[in-house]
């Protein structure tokens, strides 16, 4: 909409001035306005968790399910994370949201433990920011404690933005997670400043290869040496490898074939509310 309004804005000439000055109040009071309306999500936890199987290509067996959250709009329906999570974090929205998160996600999982389903953990995803402003590992005990899911049914997903952070605070934050027993992925690896030594460094379990190079293989060669690289990689360092993004049995074979360990993605299953993950754990 703003290149639209840019374009108009050249077009029309003179009245450039008053045009933007107009354009730019209504995009400021749409802001306003989506800033009370996540306020009262917030009050009201008009949020959702659906959850994505992964499945190990060895056995064919499930290995986690990841908890992805969407915020119940009351003009827009269902509204996905990438258009809501970065608009909470310049709100400084983001952390009443991902407590809410990591307490659902720990809560619906120990739910389904005591029905006996599920015995594999549940993955939260932490933004940088968010790892940075909270007391993550402090938080995490808190919750398993109160809400009687064992540690090692809880992983985190971090991205590689927060192992660029080379603070002691980093470091100190992700041990202590560690040592509550809890699991460390990086998400979309691959996409960040990736460098052995992070991985050497800090205390990880999984690596996420990012869905971007995980579409276009077999098919396409650069691809298919970038995926064969991080599962070599990961190999050689002990790490577990979770395909992203899997959509299409050509890439089931070849990722069967380099020993990716786990795969995600639409060929097993879309993200389900709560229920419907019930019902798929049933079957
Ligand atoms: P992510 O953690 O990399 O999650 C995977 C995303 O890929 C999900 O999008 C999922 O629906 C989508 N996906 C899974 N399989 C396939 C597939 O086969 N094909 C395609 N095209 N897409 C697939 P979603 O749910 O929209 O989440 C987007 C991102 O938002 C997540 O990426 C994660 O970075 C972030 N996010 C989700 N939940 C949370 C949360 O609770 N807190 C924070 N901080 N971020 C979250
Ligand atoms: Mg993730
Ligand atoms: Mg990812
Ligand atoms: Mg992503």
């Amino acid at each position: 909409r703003a290149d639209a309004a840019m374009q108009h804005a050249k077009d029309s000439g003179r009245g450039n001035r008053q045009f933007y000055a107009t354009s730019m109040e209504a995009s400021a009071l749409d802001v306003l306005h989506q800033e009370r309306l996540l306020r009262d999500a917030i009050a009201h936890n008009d949020f959702v968790l659906h959850y994505q199987p992964q499945i190990g290509l060895a056995d064919g067996t499930l290995q986690g399910l990841e908890a992805l959250v969407r915020w119940r709009h009351p003009e827009r329906g269902l509204v996905g994370p990438d258009e809501f999570i970065t608009f909470s974090e310049s709100r400084g929205l983001i952390t009443p949201i991902g407590r809410w998160v990591m307490r659902e996600a720990c809560r619906q999982l120990k739910a389904w433990q005591d029905q006996g389903l599920a015995r594999v953990p549940v993955a939260v995803n932490l933004s940088a920011l968010e790892f940075r402003q909270r007391d993550v590992a402090a938080e995490i005990a808190a919750v398993l404690q109160e809400t009687g899911l064992a540690p090692q049914y809880l992983e985190i997903e971090l991205t590689e933005s927060v192992l660029m952070h080379q603070t002691g605070q980093t470091l100190n934050t992700l041990h202590a997670v560690k040592a509550l027993g809890v699991g460390i992925s990086i998400d979309d690896f691959g996409t960040g400043y990736s460098s052995l030594a992070y991985l050497k460094r800090y205390p990880i379990d999984k690596l996420k290869i990012d869905r971007s190079f995980v579409t276009d293989i077999p098919d396409k060669a650069d691809d298919v040496a970038i995926v064969t690289a991080i599962i070599q990689m990961a190999r050689s360092l002990q790490l577990k490898t979770v395909a992203e993004g899997v959509e299409t049995q050509g890439q089931i074979e070849l990722l069967t074939e380099l020993g990716c360990d786990v795969i995600q993605g639409f060929v097993v299953a879309v993200p389900m509310d709560a229920q419907a993950t019930g019902s798929w754990l049933q079957r």
